[in-house]
Order: C-alpha cells, then structure tokens, then sequence
C-alpha cells in the first residue's frame, strides 16, 4: 500500500473543512483500486471561525485527519509548507478548501504518476470564468511580462492543485527561502511535469481571501521573488539619461558659441530637473524592494509557527 497526503490549507473556511472531507471520501474507492491509502492535514492559517474545532471533530471520528494550527495568518504559502513538512506520504497533493480543485481528477493523477512515470501532475484552469475582466486583464499581462524576465516557468492560469511523487515534495522542502512565490518555485524545482486542464469552478461555500490589492502585491512578490530583470532596467535606465545628458551638453556648448549666451532657459531646466529626480527616485524604490527581500530573508524569521498539532 502506498500512502497519498492530501494538504488543506484553510483560512476561514468552517463551512467547507467537512464538506471537503466527504467529497474527498468519495474518491476513496477508486484510490483503494489502486492500492492507496488516505491521510488527509488540514493545515489551519490563524482561522478566526470554528475552523480549528470543525477540524477536531473530524480527527475524533477518523484518525487519518490531521491538524496543524498557526498562531496567526502566515498565508498560504506557509501553509503549503507546513503541509509538506508534515506530509508522511509517498505521494502528496494540495487542494484548496473550497472544492476549487476537483477531487474527481484525482484517480486520473494518479494514473499519469503510477503509469506513465511522471514525478508530478499540475493543473491549470483554462477558462477564468466567474472573474472580473479587470482582474483577468491583470492576471494574464503579469503571466506574459514573467514570461520574458524570469527564466523560471511560471505557467498562466495554474492552479496549486498538484499531484507529486517524494522526491519533488523533498525537492520543494529543500527551498527554505522565507519569501515564497509556490507558482514559482514549483516551475523551479523541475522535474518530469503532467499539465491537466479544466474550466475554472466557483467557490462553493465562503469568500475568496483575494482583493485586488492583495493580488496586486503578490505579483510584486513574484516578479522580486524570481527575476532580477527591475535591476538591469535600472542600470539601463541609467545609461540611457547619461547619454540624453551628454547629448544636452553638447548642444548648449554649440549654442552658447555660436548664439551667445542668453540667460532664459530656467523652465526648461526646472522640467529636466524634475523628471531626472523622479526617474531617480523610481530606480532607489526597485533597488529598496530588493533589499527589503533580503533583510526579511537574512533576519532567517521562521515560515510559520505552530499553536497546535493534532
Ligand atoms: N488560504 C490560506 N491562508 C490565507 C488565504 C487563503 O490558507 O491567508 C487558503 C484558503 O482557505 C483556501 C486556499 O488558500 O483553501 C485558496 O484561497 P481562496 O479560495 O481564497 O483563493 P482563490 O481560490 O480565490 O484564489
Ligand atoms: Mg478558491
């Protein structure tokens, strides 16, 4: 028998920490065809509903539910690898709470693991149906604008439902960076790779923990987290206004020589001056976000912390 550690990473979500568990039982059958056992951890992000205590209830009934709670909000990204550190399974998968990632793709995984020797199964929605067009605007530039900076694949419209085989989720754990962007280091880690496609599916029960703003700044994340493309446009930013310097200097020598010296001039001088600091001001802010990464990651402050462990 094998063992699959199927990861929950749940932030408010008491609605669906049961509802999750019975579709997932649903799978049970087929899994048992194919001589693989369940463990199930949900991880808790600092929920401030009876997520914790909908959890609890499960282990009581079936010991093959697992609990690790925070001791507040880390996000998503550290519950992924508290999941993954506690996983025991030969094969692990994440799936998102709210039944956004369908467990019915799960023999289907399996299948592209056990047979076909990949070393993981990914996802991604091909549709992004039920979203506000603004949002899918941004979504697809940002997926575009990574493809051209970062060497890392970061695939559009891939979800964190994946399915992988121990010597990826080892892999994964060996990424001890305090900034983690999943999407990214996934794509780093390499390995042999199943794409499955599906429709995007609406959350069942709950709200999404995703505005704008939020997404808006872990595109930041991303871009900082695996490319160093900002810095060189900076430099060449630089060289650039060096350049329009001399250019300028040149041509006010050849015009005072040849036409004198006329001491208008002080607009024009007033608008140079003004973009040059603001173009200067903009290169200090991407140096500054680079840095800032790596105080966060030097101070070496754990991912997530621990309250409870079931
Ligand atoms: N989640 C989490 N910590 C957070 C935010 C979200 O563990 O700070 C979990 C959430 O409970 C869900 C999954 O991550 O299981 C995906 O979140 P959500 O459905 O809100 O994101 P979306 O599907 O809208 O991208
Ligand atoms: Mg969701």
């Amino acid at each position: 028998m094998k063992l699959l550690s199927v990861i929950v990473p749940c932030y408010n979500e008491e609605e669906n920490v049961p509802y999750f568990y019975e579709e997932l039982l649903k799978q049970e059958a087929a899994l048992e065809e194919r001589q693989v056992q369940l463990e199930i951890i949900y991880v808790d992000d600092g929920s401030k509903d009876r997520t914790v205590e909908e959890v609890k209830k499960l282990h009581q009934k079936d010991e093959r539910v697992h609990l690790v709670s925070f001791s507040r909000n880390f996000g998503k990204e550290a519950g992924i690898y508290a999941g993954l550190k506690k996983a025991a399974g030969d094969y692990v998968v994440l799936m998102d709470a709210d039944l956004q990632d369908p467990p019915s793709l799960l023999p289907e995984m399996l299948h592209y693991l056990e047979d076909e020797g990949y070393d993981s199964v990914a996802t991604r929605r091909v549709t992004r149906k039920g979203e506000p067009v603004i949002r899918s605007f941004f979504a697809r530039t940002f997926y575009r604008l990574m493809k051209h900076i970062s060497r890392t694949e970061i695939v559009d419209g891939a979800r964190d439902y994946r399915l992988m085989k121990r010597p990826v989720v080892d892999a994964i754990l060996s990424m001890t960076e305090y900034n983690r962007f999943t999407k990214g280091i996934f794509g780093w880690v390499g390995f042999q790779t199943k794409w499955l496609e599906y429709e995007n599916i609406e959350r069942t029960k709950g709200e999404t923990k995703w505005n704008f703003w939020k997404l808006f700044l872990y595109s930041l994340d991303g871009i900082l987290a695996f490319s160093t493309a900002p810095l060189a446009f900076v430099s060449v930013l630089g060289l650039l206004f060096c350049f329009l310097a001399f250019v300028l200097i040149i041509f006010t020598i050849v015009r005072t020589v040849v036409f004198g010296d006329p001491t208008s001039g002080w607009p024009s001088l007033v608008c140079i001056i003004s973009l040059i600091s603001g173009v200067q001001l903009l290169c200090l802010g991407i140096v500054g976000q680079y840095l800032s990464k790596m105080y966060m990651e030097v101070k070496n402050r754990p991912i997530y912390l621990v309250k409870e462990e079931l």
